[in-house]
């Protein structure tokens, strides 16, 4: 838990509580994300697409090392990209991004100084997002992770 007292003086922190994995931020996991919970209705594709030949991306007509054609060479698309500039827009999950790292899970609603909680619903609540994260492969232990972004 990660908590700093006193000396709150403006609006722009929030506390939060997450059941999730801390991801490791590798590709194949930004896939994934973007796989299962990004609609990519809207979004131009292209802007996160990369030709890569002999190991570089690709940024004229041709590969300046074999001589391919630009137009030849199967785009692969740039998942961390894709993330970064639209996690937003995920649906689904929740994404908490701070000094730690990424964490990606399913927000908690609970005020953390106000709130009782009813201990079945928060059980269950815990129980299936446990699930759903675990399911989608990424590597590392789901924790329940609180508190307070500034
Ligand atoms: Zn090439």
């Amino acid at each position: 838990m990660k908590i700093r007292n006193g000396f709150v003086s403006n609006s722009s922190s929030s506390s939060f509580i997450i059941v999730g994995v801390q991801m490791e931020q590798i590709d194949e996991n930004y896939k994934t994300l973007c796989d299962q919970y990004l609609d990519t209705t809207g979004i131009d594709m292209d802007k996160f697409t990369e030709k890569i030949c002999c190991g570089s991306i690709i940024k004229s007509k041709f590969c300046p090392s074999c001589g391919k054609s630009y137009d030849d060479v199967v785009g692969t698309i740039n998942y961390r990209s894709l993330f970064e500039n639209n996690n937003y827009k995920l649906k689904g999950i929740d994404i908490h991004n701070d000094d730690y790292g990424l964490i990606v899970g399913k927000h908690l609603s609970l005020d953390l100084e106000g709130d009782s909680v009813d201990v079945d619903i928060l059980i269950k609540e815990m129980t299936n997002t446990k699930k759903k994260i675990e399911d989608l492969g990424f590597e590392g232990k789901v924790k329940l992770h609180c508190g307070i972004s500034y």
